[in-house]
């Protein structure tokens, strides 16, 4: 038999991904060994064992073959967590393309470096009377400060340690010198950093009664748990039909069975009152992660999670692979979101890797949307999902009345304000009676961009291959790099003074907002104006307590929040996504607008939604404007199958970054005809797309070439990948090149 070697750890944690011990598998065990399997190993002098994980295996040592020594065995338990996640990140980088401690990085906690904060309290262990006779004691010699800490404790029963030294004047020394001798008694107890900013502990607050139509998937949902069936759901069901309810009764159902979940939820919509709807059912119960959180907050959290605390862990992307021992449901909510994509590789998306973690610890795995993405709602026709509808808002509410606005026939009548007729009479409604507005604008800053009106130069960044963007303050700024330069009226390239800003941002439409309806108090939210720590919190709170009219802002605006008060939503420009040339596009626009719809009624008063265009016959707006998902997945599903695209095949995307133009032209040339050779020889059908410059060239002076690979199976593009990843790694010609892979991408290149 061949010889065949494993990588081991023996601590889960990043820091040990840099000490990895090589093992022999001996021949009893090749064939039963896999990574993430738990095993016995000689380690150190003498013949200690210690306990490890397999992280890879592989056929070639790195060490001298005579040092290696044997695995001892394969620990007989089940399998606990830490195997489960340490399979999970062979698979990602499998299929995403990394290496084993990238992928390791992304699925194990982070080793608390950071202590806890604990608070150790202080009270008194002799009798009161032994107590009182050392405090004259010490009175009578004058020790200051330990007489006040006995007078202290002698009426106070507890008392933080940190409180004494401050207030009494001990130190810490003292305290522990009398605890040695039997005076006082020390407890420590952790104090747990919170997961989200909250006002007081969560009350607990009985179930909403479910409708029927709840009631039957979660009828449906514990059928198949009885009969032990364990699989994917797809919940389809318009904003505000009642969703969040039955993941709660689902919950609920699971941690009767003794197991916990896992509810993913897109960090944007991550804030106190999404958190709080779960604290009232679950109580202290649950944990919180996400990425705003210090590193200590989060690493209590994990700890919690581990002790088993938490029944209920609920958090942006990474808490799919929260530290949970016995795992028996994952909900991701608003599936179709592409925050759910990593953008660091391993480029995985949280669909797949829920898919393999649920199958890993035999769990169920529900996927909500008001606007599944067509992956899942194609999966969920096809059987292979279930598939649950609530076609009805649950609540007061109903879905609102869209009106469609043509900015063409707008600009023919003479309108060249940025709101149509239709939406500033909506407006003025409004305000007259109290009711509040939201608008939508896809464009954070001043303006779009800013060019030469005399010569037609677009005034650029020097770094970035983008256009500078106009801010109100008065400087030109790169969103993709942070460069700023002071506005200028006169154009660097003819000398004229004619540089001007055109198109639209958020702060622009606020100016022309004050202009129109000065009376009108007004909230903007953009990435400019969220830039603190609770930003998103703070604005969303000040409108949902009606201290603005109108709440302006970019995509962040769309998601989440339930105001009652809100009767109108104003779309300003709805083609901006639709023209991003992403094969994307139009799903992304119709969930765009679906979502920006169903903030309006959403309490008792009726709802009103003006979308601005100028493709109003485009049909993911049409679809969008009759609240008809069905009418769009036909359209878009039908496209995509004409085109190749997912979900009717795969993509790959290879993107080339070099310091150096010529560089990074020459490496994805050689990469294409190492491609290209390799697909002759295996005869399989894979296109290379239109090669060349990435959507933007150059990022902070790095220059961006770009492959896109289309084909069927997706199995052949993991091959190609595979195939050129040691290429890439050892070849001299691409030192210096860095390459990153990412399959089926949600985002352009
Ligand atoms: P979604 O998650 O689909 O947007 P939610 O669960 O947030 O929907 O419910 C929308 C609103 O309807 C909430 O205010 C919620 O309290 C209310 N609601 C949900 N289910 C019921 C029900 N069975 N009876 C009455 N109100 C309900
Ligand atoms: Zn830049």
């Amino acid at each position: 038999m061949n010889n065949m070697y494993a990588d081991i750890i023996v601590d889960i944690s990043h820091e040990a991904l840099d000490r990895v011990f090589e093992y022999r598998v001996p021949d009893a065990l090749k064939g039963s060994l896999l990574p993430g399997m738990r095993v016995r190993i000689p380690f150190g002098a003498g013949s200690r064992e210690r306990e490890g994980y397999v992280i890879a295996l592989k056929d070639k040592a790195d060490y001298d073959p005579e040092k290696i020594k044997d695995i001892s065995g394969i620990l007989p338990d089940s399998v606990p967590v830490e195997s489960q996640l340490i399979r999970l990140a062979d698979d990602l980088r499998r299929l995403y393309g990394s290496t084993m401690a990238q992928a390791l990085r992304t699925v194990l906690p982070v080793k608390r470096k950071i202590r806890h904060k604990t608070v150790t309290y202080v009270s008194l262990k002799l009798p009161k009377d032994q107590a009182g006779e050392i405090r004259d004691e010490w009175d009578r010699k004058h020790y200051r400060a330990r007489v006040r800490l006995m007078d202290r404790l002698m009426t106070r029963p507890e008392v933080d340690s940190k409180v004494l030294i401050k207030e009494c004047g001990v130190s810490g020394k003292d305290l522990k010198k009398l605890e040695d001798q039997g005076i006082i008694r020390m407890e420590s107890s952790i104090r747990w950093r919170k997961g989200i900013a909250e006002e007081g502990r969560p009350v607990k607050k009985p179930p909403i009664p479910l409708n029927p139509d709840q009631q039957a998937i979660v009828d449906s949902f514990l059928m198949d748990m009885e009969k032990g069936i364990k699989k994917t759901y797809l919940l389809y069901g318009v904003t505000g039909s009642g969703k969040t309810e039955v993941y709660l009764a689902l919950i609920d159902r699971v941690i009767r069975s003794g197991r916990q979940a896992i509810v993913l939820i897109p960090e944007i919509s991550l804030t106190f009152q999404t958190v709080r709807r779960f604290s009232e059912r679950f109580g202290d119960r649950i944990a919180v992660i996400h990425s705003r959180m210090s590193a200590g907050e989060r690493s209590d959290q994990v700890e919690r999670i581990t002790r088993g605390q938490a029944d209920v862990v609920i958090g942006a992307r990474s808490a799919l692979f929260a530290p949970v021992r016995n795992l028996g449901l994952i909900i991701i909510d608003e599936e179709h979101d592409t925050a759910y994509k990593s953008d660091s590789t391993p480029k995985y998306h949280a669909r797949e890797a829920a898919i393999r973690r649920a199958e890993l610890a035999g769990a169920s795995l529900v996927l909500g949307s008001a606007t599944p993405s067509v992956e899942s709602y194609q999966k969920a026709v096809s059987g292979e999902y279930g598939l649950w509808r609530l076609d009805r808002r649950a609540g007061a509410g109903r879905l609102p009345q869209v009106r469609i606005v043509d900015l063409r026939e707008e600009f023919l009548h003479g309108n060249r304000s940025v709101f149509s007729e239709d939406l500033k009479e909506g407006i003025r409604e409004r305000l007259s009676r109290g009711e509040q507005i939201m608008l939508f604008l896809n464009r954070r800053g001043y303006a779009g961009f800013v060019s030469c009106r005399s010569c037609g130069q677009v005034i650029r960044c020097p770094h970035c291959d983008v256009s500078l963007t106009y801010h109100r303050d008065g400087s030109l700024r790169c969103h993709y790099c942070g460069y700023q330069t002071p506005y200028q009226k006169l154009c660097p390239v003819c000398g004229m003074p004619h540089v001007a800003a055109f198109g639209l941002g958020t702060e622009k439409v606020e100016s022309a907002l004050h202009a129109e309806f000065p009376q009108a108090r007004i909230l903007r939210m953009d990435a400019d104006t969220t830039r603190k720590k609770h930003g998103h919190e703070e604005i969303l709170s000040a409108f949902s307590a009606g201290q603005a009219d109108i709440l302006l802002g970019t995509q962040m605006i769309v998601k989440g929040h339930d105001y009652a008060n809100v009767t109108l939503v104003g779309i300003l420009a709805a083609d901006l996504s639709l023209n991003s040339a992403d094969y994307r596009s139009a799903e992304k626009t119709f969930q765009l607008l679906c979502q920006a719809a169903g903030r309006a009624g959403r309490g008792e008063k009726a709802g009103q939604v003006v979308i601005q265009t100028y493709h109003p016959d485009h049909y993911a707006i049409r679809a969008a404007s009759s609240h008809s998902y069905e009418d769009f997945f036909e359209q878009e599903y039908a496209y995509r199958s004409l085109m190749g695209y997912p979900p009717c095949g795969h993509m790959l995307v290879i993107l080339i970054q070099s310091g150096d133009e010529t560089q990074a032209v020459l490496a994805s040339q050689r990469i294409q005809k190492i491609i290209a050779q390799s697909l002759e020889t295996s005869g399989e059908k894979v296109s290379i797309l239109n090669p060349g410059g990435a959507a933007v060239a150059r990022i902070k002076d790095v220059y961006r070439q770009v492959l896109y690979l289309k084909g069927t199976d997706l199995s052949v593009l993991v091959d190609i990948r595979q195939r050129l990843e040691p290429v890439l790694l050892h070849h001299p010609l691409f030192a210096g090149i860095t390459v990153q892979f990412d399959t089926d991408p949600m985002n352009r290149y």
